[in-house]
């Protein structure tokens, strides 16, 4: 197994795990941009958001209906967050095992880098 997330999501690699269901988890960013940053990825292997398919709409779903929960739960809800998916190069991904950052703590910029 190569993948870092795949490692992870199978509990084969540590991390500071926050959420955990039959689908997706939740844990810290290693290298945080914020002061709250968070990574939840499916616990299937999907590498770029190019590569979902139908039957993962509802899985892509839950993820973000989970950050919404997760924001709430870390009170970061009405200061507010950001939360990104990066494909590919242009995008900036450098894992690739899709993953949603929800990040918050400090007024975020835009347009991104
Ligand atoms: P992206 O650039 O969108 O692919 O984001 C990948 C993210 O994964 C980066 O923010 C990294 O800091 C983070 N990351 C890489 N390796 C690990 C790891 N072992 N545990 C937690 N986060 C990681
Ligand atoms: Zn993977």
């Amino acid at each position: 197994m190569e993948c870092i997330f795949c490692k992870i999501a199978s509990g084969l690699m540590p991390a500071k795990i926050i959420y955990q269901d039959d689908t997706i988890i939740a844990f810290d960013d290693i290298y945080p941009c914020a002061p709250i940053h968070k990574l939840i990825i499916p616990l299937k292997h999907i590498s770029t958001l190019n590569d979902l398919s139908l039957e993962d709409k509802a899985l892509v779903g839950h993820i973000i209906y989970t950050a919404k929960h997760l924001a709430s739960d870390l009170g970061i809800a009405e200061d507010g967050y950001r939360t990104l998916i990066n494909c590919n190069r242009y995008g900036g991904q450098t894992v690739f095992h899709l993953h949603l950052h929800l990040m918050a703590g400090r007024q975020m910029q835009w347009p991104p880098g």
